[in-house]
């Protein structure tokens, strides 16, 4: 069974639609699938209507950026009723901050040469069908494509972090106020990419710690570049601290990016799998035949 729970549309930092992005999914074999956006949930209605069509199981989600000790870190909520009104007054206090946030790191390249980020970035990403959210990513594929720089890894070494060019003072709630958000809409709280923050170990478990204390109910145990050893250590701080155990890609779908949706490992024998709450085995049978 091929499980994807975190994957980008052009709603936020992804490419494709969500129409595109569900099609791919199942392309890829995929069973399961959860849209989780950035700070948004305007794609999920046509990607469940997709994933209907094309008989994909849907998890409507949401990557929820949060603050920890002062620390970006990011929040997938799963099986949310994007319905709910706290949820969407949270993530309309995020959209609110993005658009600021856009105009000051625009502000911020320019004084390092980069003139106009604004407008290159809302010229390259424009759209006429999905909502007009600035992400770092967008600036990031504007930097390279206008020949600023080569990559990714790159920009985010030169620009958009910190107290470089275009860095801003991440002004999200705090975490544990995102979680009572996505609990507020039935959501699961789940940890996202628990490697990637730049902690070390005893400091991610401290994350992790403070997590399960305030309510969230799981890790992602799996992503698309994990190593056996890497899915191993999550597994067992998920294990210590009764988290579920989540997988996901982590898709975006940008030409300059390798990571393909529905090509995971799996999750150790002994995980608590994220899965089993969100469907009923019956079900998730009937969506594997
Ligand atoms: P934002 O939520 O607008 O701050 O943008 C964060 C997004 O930028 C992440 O979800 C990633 O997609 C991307 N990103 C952040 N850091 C890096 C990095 N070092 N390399 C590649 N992409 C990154
Ligand atoms: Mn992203
Ligand atoms: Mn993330
Ligand atoms: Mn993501």
């Amino acid at each position: 069974m091929i499980i994807d729970l975190h994957n980008h549309s052009y709603y936020s930092d992804g490419v494709l639609s969500p129409m595109q992005v569900v099609r791919l999914a199942k392309t890829q074999g995929c069973d399961v699938f959860a849209l989780s956006d950035h700070d948004t949930t305007a794609g999920l209605v046509e990607a469940r209507t997709e994933a209907d069509a094309q008989g994909l199981a849907f998890v409507a989600g949401v990557e929820v950026s949060a603050l920890w000790n002062g620390a970006t870190i990011h929040i997938l909520g799963l099986g949310v009723d994007a319905n709910n009104s706290v949820l969407q007054a949270g993530l309309q206090r995020h959209q609110t901050f993005r658009r600021l946030r856009a105009q000051q790191m625009a502000r911020g390249l320019a004084g390092a040469g980069v003139a106009n980020a604004l407008e290159k970035t809302q010229q390259m990403t424009h759209a006429p069908t999905h909502t007009p959210m600035l992400t770092r990513t967008h600036f990031a594929q504007m930097l390279i494509q206008t020949g600023v720089c080569k990559d990714m890894k790159a920009v985010f070494r030169r620009f958009l972090t910190h107290n470089k060019p275009g860095g801003v003072i991440a002004k999200w709630a705090d975490f544990d106020e995102v979680i009572r958000w996505i609990h507020a809409a039935d959501g699961i709280c789940v940890l996202a990419h628990p490697l990637r923050y730049q902690m070390k170990n005893p400091k991610i478990k401290r994350l992790l710690a403070s997590f399960a204390n305030a309510g969230g109910d799981g890790v992602e145990v799996v992503g698309a570049r994990s190593s056996a050893a890497e899915i191993q250590r999550v597994n067992q701080w998920a294990r210590e601290l009764n988290l579920l155990a989540s997988v996901g890609s982590d898709y975006h779908g940008w030409a300059n990016q390798s990571v393909q949706i529905g090509r995971l490992s799996a999750l150790p024998e002994d995980a608590n799998p994220v899965i089993n709450r969100l469907f009923s085995t019956t079900q998730l049978k009937e969506y594997a035949r």
